[in-house]
C-alpha cells in the first residue's frame, strides 16, 4: 500500500500550476512557511537527501528538505560535476599535443581559464535551478537554513528559531574537506581545498597539492595538464594506497610521466606568505632509512589540501539524541541506514562509507521505499560498487583488490590475469599512456571478484563490466564473450 498523496490545497495548487520558475519558488516559499509537521524531514539537500526526499514524496509522504547552502550538495557544486568539466578541459589539452601526430596543423593554442570557469559555473547554476524545480514538482518543501536537533533531546528540528517535527528524520548532511590545524602546520590556513579550487579565477602558475587520495590525484592531474607546474606531496611512496597495488603503482608513474612532480614520503612543515602574496611551502621528506631533508618550494600561488574529508555533524546536537558517531564524527548506521535512535536515519558521506554520489542516492532511495513503501528488506548492497578516478588516463575499478581477495579466499584459491599495453590511439602519437588491466579470480570456478584498470576509456568501460561482476560472472563467462575489435576493452575478454 502507498501512502496517501498530500491533501493540502497549497500542495495541490503547486502540483497543478504551470511550472514558471518564479511562481514555483514563491509557492515553495509559501508552503515552507506554512507547515511545521511532516512525515519525513530530510537534513541536507545533496545527492542522498534529495534522492530520498523525492522518492518518499512520490510514495505519498509529506516531505521537507532543509538545506543551508546550494541545492545539489557537494557533487553538483564542488565535486563530481565541476570536477568532470575541468577533467574534460584537461583531456582537451592533452589531445591538443597529439593533433600534429594526427596530421592537424594547430598553432598558437591559447587557454583561457576564465572562459571555462564561467561556462562551468553557469552549468552548475542551471543544475541548482533544476533541483529546485524538481523539488517543487515533487511537492517537497524546501526549508532554507542551518538545521539542528533541539537540545531537549526530542525528535524536533530547529531552523532559524522555527521548529519542525516528523516521525522519520534523515540526516544527509555530507562532509567537508579537512585542513591541518595551525598548530600542526603553521600557515596551513594559507592553503585552499577542493572547494576553493572551484573558486580560482585564474590557472595557478605554481601549484602544490597535498594528499594521495583520488581528489588529490584528480586535481593535480587537471592543474598539470592545463599548464600549471604542479607538485604532489604524498606521505608514502605511492598514491591511491587503498586501491589494487597495480593501480597505485601505475597511477603514480603516470602522474610523473604526465609532468606532475611527485614528492614521496613528504609532508608540509610550514607555510609562509611573502609580501607579493606568493607562498613558500617548506617540506620534510623522510624516505625509509634515510635522514629527513627539508626543502622549500617557492613562489607557490596555489597550495591545495586534499588530505581527507570530515562529516558535517558538528552543531547537529547528535549527543542529545543519543546518536552514536565514530571517532571522526561519522554517524554509525546499520545495514538499513538506521542510527542508534529510532526514527532517525543517515545516508551518504556523513556515514563515512563509500563516499560516492550514486551510493548516497541509492541508499536514500532504498530507505524511502523501506519507510514509505512497506519494503521491509529494502537496503543498499555495498559490495561491488564500481569507482572511477578521473586521472590521466582514468582508472576504473570494481570488487576486491588482489590483496583483499587473497585474505578473503586464501592465496591458493586466487588467480590473477594481467596485461599492460599501449592503446592503439597512441600508435601514431609521440605521447604515450599505458593501459593496465587486472582480473582477480577466486575459487575453482574462477569467479571474477575484482577488476582493475587504468587507461584511455577505462572510465566509460567499467559500468558494463561492473554488471557482469555484480552478477557473479566467471573468467569462463568473460572468455565466451566475443571481443569488440579494435578496442582496449577487448583485452578483458581475451586475457590468458
Ligand atoms: C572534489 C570532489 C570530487 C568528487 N567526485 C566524485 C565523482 O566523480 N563521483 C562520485 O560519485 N562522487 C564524487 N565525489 C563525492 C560526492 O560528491 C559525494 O559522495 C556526495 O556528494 C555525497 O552526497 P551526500 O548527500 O552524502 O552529501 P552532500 O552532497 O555533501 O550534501 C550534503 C548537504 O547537506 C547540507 N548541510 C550540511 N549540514 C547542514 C545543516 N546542518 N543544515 C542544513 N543543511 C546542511 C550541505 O550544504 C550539503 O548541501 C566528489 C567529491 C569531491 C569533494
Amino acid at each position: 500500500m502507498r501512502w496517501p498523496r498530500p491533501r493540502s490545497p497549497l500542495a495541490v495548487a503547486a502540483f497543478l500550476l504551470p511550472a514558471s520558475r518564479a511562481a514555483a519558488a514563491a509557492m515553495a516559499q509559501l508552503r515552507a512557511s506554512s507547515s511545521t509537521a511532516f512525515d519525513y524531514l530530510v537534513l541536507g539537500g545533496g545527492s542522498g537527501g534529495l534522492a530520498s526526499a523525492r522518492r518518499a514524496a512520490e510514495l505519498g509522504a509529506r516531505v521537507a528538505v532543509v538545506e543551508r547552502g546550494r541545492l545539489g550538495g557537494t557533487c553538483v557544486n564542488v565535486g563530481c560535476v565541476p570536477k568532470k568539466v575541468m577533467w574534460n578541459t584537461a583531456v582537451h589539452s592533452e589531445f591538443i599535443h597529439d593533433h600534429a601526430d594526427y596530421g592537424f596543423e594547430v598553432s598558437d593554442v591559447k587557454f583561457n581559464w576564465r572562459v571555462i570557469k564561467e561556462k562551468r559555473d553557469a552549468y552548475v547554476k542551471r543544475l541548482n535551478d533544476i533541483y529546485q524545480n524538481n523539488l517543487n514538482k515533487s511537492n517537497v518543501e524546501t526549508i532554507r537554513g542551518d538545521a539542528s536537533f533541539t537540545p531537549d533531546g526530542k525528535c524536533t528540528i530547529e531552523v532559524d528559531g522555527k521548529k519542525y517535527t516528523a516521525p522519520h528524520i534523515l540526516i544527509a548532511t555530507g562532509g567537508q574537506p579537512s585542513v591541518p590545524s595551525e598548530s600542526e602546520v603553521p600557515g596551513a590556513s594559507l592553503g585552499i581545498t577542493s572547494d576553493g579550487f572551484f573558486d580560482l579565477e585564474e590557472l595557478p602558475k605554481r601549484s602544490v597539492v597535498v594528499g594521495a587520495g583520488y581528489i588529490a590525484v584528480e586535481i593535480a592531474g587537471i592543474l598539470s595538464a592545463l599548464g600549471s607546474k604542479t607538485s604532489l606531496l604524498i606521505r608514502y611512496g605511492e598514491v591511491l594506497r587503498n586501491f589494487d597495488s597495480m593501480i597505485s603503482s601505475n597511477c603514480t608513474q603516470e602522474l610523473e610521466h604526465g609532468g606532475v612532480e611527485v614528492w614521496k614520503h613528504s609532508q608540509v612543515k610550514s607555510v609562509t606568505k611573502s609580501p607579493s602574496g606568493l607562498l613558500s611551502v617548506t617540506v620534510t621528506s623522510s624516505p625509509p632509512s634515510q635522514k629527513p631533508t627539508f626543502k622549500t618550494i617557492e613562489d607557490v600561488d596555489c597550495l591545495l589540501w586534499a588530505i581527507g574529508r570530515k562529516p558535517n555533524t558538528e552543531g547537529l546536537n547528535l549527543d542529545q539524541q543519543n546518536i552514536k558517531v565514530d571517532s571522526i564524527g561519522h554517524i554509525i548506521v546499520d545495514e538499513f541506514q538506521n542510527t542508534s535512535r529510532k526514527g532517525i536515519y543517515a545516508v551518504g558521506d556523513v556515514c563515512g562509507k563509500a563516499l560516492l554520489t550514486p551510493v548516497a542516492i541509492a541508499a536514500g532511495r532504498k530507505l524511502a521505499h523501506r519507510i514509505f513503501d512497506k519494503k521491509e528488506d529494502s537496503k543498499l548492497d555495498y559490495t561491488n560498487i564500481p569507482t572511477v578516478v578521473f586521472s590521466h588516463p582514468p582508472i576504473g575499478t570494481v570488487g576486491l583488490t588482489e590483496a583483499e581477495a587473497r585474505t578473503t579466499y586464501g592465496s591458493e584459491n586466487v588467480k590473477t590475469y594481467t596485461t599492460s599495453f599501449i592503446p592503439m590511439y597512441h600508435a601514431v602519437t609521440k605521447r604515450k599512456m599505458k593501459c593496465v588491466m587486472k582480473l582477480v579470480c577466486a575459487t575453482k570456478q574462477e569467479k571474477v571478484v575484482g577488476l582493475h584498470m587504468q587507461g584511455l576509456g577505462c572510465d566509460e568501460m567499467l559500468q558494463g563490466f561492473a554488471v557482469a561482476v555484480k552478477m557473479g560472472a566467471t573468467k569462463a563467462d568473460f572468455d565466451q564473450t566475443v571481443a569488440i575489435h579494435p578496442t582496449s576493452s577487448e583485452e578483458l575478454v581475451t586475457l590468458r
